[in-house]
């Protein structure tokens, strides 16, 4: 059997059982954006690994060294985020291959260093092998959170509003101007900018993690197609998206005018967003997302609520049910 044919959540799903069940209680273990371990009273660790290979995760001449350092560390604090906690060290192994100068990894290393700098996270140690021909980038990070503000993907309730804490559809638009070779321009800077350095959404982690009535959260890293299926997964149920509610940038808006893009498509199916996907009781979104717009000076827009229909994720524009092309990305499946 072919992995394509489970894809790569299929592959996860056949494989943690096995390790789920000797798991004692208090540990999460696969399954979340982090796994987390209990380490004192009010202390827990989270502890989240990612992996980008050269090729798959990005090309080597459509990212700046400086850029990629950035973005690796990036993506792995956004899956602290997106459990609510605070990043503290990180480690980092590199495969490399003999055409990469060491000025290269020199850059690559300063754009890291800006974004722990920034983010009070230590490199605390990593590893070094020869790769045959691509670049392997693999970073782990450990954070902290309070274990009751803790938020999980399998905590979702029937009738939540799901929100997202910022635009979707900048880093697809991004790719897609970068794969395409768009001339460029601002609209076309903005949306590369997104995508080759994009910002974890930490505050707005810590901050949602503490309000009563935020149910479920994760990272939109695969795009929201596929991470609503992730917490639908966990959490048992069904969603319905409001396609006219989406937060779609001006930027992206203008360029898929020009290209003739479907921007609604580009934002569900992008990814690499990292912005959080939270779910909130419907009683207290109006507060919560009164206090939201105080503390970020933007709105936490309502995209959708989770629906009863376990497994079923439909979408609507203008109040009719549409059918979405393509779906969020899944290293194994290209549908
Ligand atoms: P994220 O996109 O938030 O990094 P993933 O979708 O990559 O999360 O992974 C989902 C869960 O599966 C996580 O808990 C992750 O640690 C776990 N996981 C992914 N790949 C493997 C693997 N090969 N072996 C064990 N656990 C894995
Ligand atoms: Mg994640």
């Amino acid at each position: 059997m072919k992995i394509s044919s489970i894809g790569e959540f299929g592959f996860i799903n056949r494989i943690a059982p096995q390790f789920l069940k000797d798991i004692p209680d208090g540990v999460t273990g696969i399954g979340d954006d982090c796994a987390v371990i209990p380490w004192k009273e009010n202390e827990s660790l989270l502890v989240t690994t990612d992996m980008l290979i050269e090729d798959i995760h990005f090309l080597r001449t459509k990212i700046s060294p400086r850029d990629l350092g950035y973005k690796s560390l990036a993506v792995n604090l956004s899956d602290i985020a997106a459990m609510g906690g605070t990043p503290e060290s990180a480690f980092l192994s590199l495969g490399i291959p003999g055409d990469i100068d060491i000025e290269w990894l020199d850059d690559f290393y300063i754009g890291l260093d800006d974004l722990a700098n920034q983010e009070h996270v230590l490199l605390l140690g990593g590893d070094t092998t020869k790769s045959s021909a691509k670049l392997v980038i693999n970073i782990t990070v450990i954070g902290k959170a309070d274990p009751e503000f803790i938020k999980y993907r399998s905590t979702a309730k029937q009738g939540d509003i799901i929100c997202v804490t910022g635009f979707i559809g900048d880093s697809g638009g991004g790719l897609k101007s970068l794969m395409e070779e768009k001339s460029l321009d601002d609209d076309i800077i903005y949306l590369i900018r997104r995508h080759n350095s994009p910002r974890a959404h930490l505050a707005e982690g810590v901050w949602l993690a503490k309000q009563e009535g935020v149910h479920a959260m994760m990272d939109v890293s695969d795009g929201i197609d596929s991470d609503l299926q992730r917490i639908m997964e966990k959490s048992r149920c069904g969603a319905k998206i409001n396609i006219d509610n989406l937060p779609i940038s001006q930027q992206l808006r203008e360029v898929s005018g020009v290209f003739d893009w479907n921007s609604d498509e580009v934002a569900i199916t992008g990814g690499e967003d990292y912005c959080l996907l939270v779910t909130v009781d419907p009683g207290l979104y109006n507060i919560i997302s009164g206090k939201f717009e105080k503390e970020f000076h933007r709105k936490l827009p309502g995209i959708g609520l989770i629906s009863n229909e376990e497994g079923k994720l439909k979408y609507f524009k203008n109040e009719k049910l549409v059918v979405i092309q393509g779906h969020g990305f899944d290293h194994f499946n290209n549908y």
